[in-house]
């Protein structure tokens, strides 16, 4: 796969900004190395966080394109091509298609070379299963595009783009009539597509500070018994420090370093 152009977001650049230089020019190349070769690079420590935030709208874009593409062939040749051009045609499979499938079958296609409705895929009543606890009722074919759309690392997760979705929905200042008209678009909409890495990072910021105070709450709960100085077991606590009854040090909690720390 070789393109000529592709499309850079304010949120890559957002994302990116903060990094260390190194770091930043590292993403660039792996940026531009995928959108236009389809190469992926290795990257490590924070690059490689900040890179499966940037890659999945890549590969939706990536999608997009070979699908026009295909789309263009397809209109030279005067119509769909036959899937199954030796008419070897299976019955209504009961087994769950492999999920790659998906990504093939035609975005306008209602039914299958047979005539039958396309089975949708399990991942289809996965992706339903999910907008229901989200509130939205939707059918397993209008999940479907949410599958072939956009990468398979979006739809996992408690941080997955349909939460994100029914939460820029809910909070759009549209009339809860619109809901799920606008839910069963959202994998089409360059907004949200453009935002989610944003809203993403923002979420995994939160959680890493949720997990510190945690660690924080309970380093500090676990304070010293013993000076560290000259042994004694008698400390006196004031103010959150802890001070040696004999030999007076006292050990205060470093917020930073989440550990207990004496001084003379
Ligand atoms: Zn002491």
């Amino acid at each position: 796969m070789a393109r000529d152009s592709f499309i850079f977001y304010r949120s890559f650049a957002e994302a990116i900004d903060d990094l260390p230089d190194k770091e930043q020019l590292e993403l660039y190349r792996a940026i531009k190395e995928y959108a236009l070769n389809g190469q992926e690079i290795e990257l490590t420590g924070l690059g490689k966080t900040f890179w499966k935030l940037i890659k999945p709208q890549l590969t939706a874009n990536n999608k997009r394109y070979e699908n026009g593409k295909k789309g263009a062939e397809y209109g030279k040749l005067g119509g769909r091509p036959t899937n199954n051009p030796n008419g070897d045609i299976k019955e209504n499979p009961k087994k769950t298609p492999n999920k790659n499938v998906n990504v093939n079958v035609n975005e306008n296609a209602d039914a299958d070379v047979n005539g039958q409705p396309a089975e949708p895929a399990a991942d289809s009543f996965y992706i339903q299963k999910i907008a229901k606890s989200l509130g939205f009722n939707i059918t397993p074919r209008q999940a479907l595009p949410f599958i072939e759309k956009l990468d398979q690392s979006w739809l996992t997760g408690e941080n997955n783009f349909l939460v994100f979705a029914a939460e820029k929905i809910k909070f759009s200042g549209k009339p809860p009539k619109d809901y799920e008209r606008l839910f069963v678009r959202a994998y089409s909409q360059d907004f949200y597509l453009n935002e989610y890495p944003t809203w993403l990072l923002q979420k995994i910021k939160q959680d890493e500070e949720k997990a510190k105070e945690v660690k924080q709450e309970k380093a500090r709960k676990n304070h010293p018994t013993k000076c560290e100085f000259c042994g004694s077991e008698e400390l006196q606590e004031y103010s959150g420090s802890y001070q040696c009854k004999k030999c007076f040090a006292i050990s205060s909690f470093n917020k930073d370093k989440i550990k207990w720390e004496w001084r003379e």
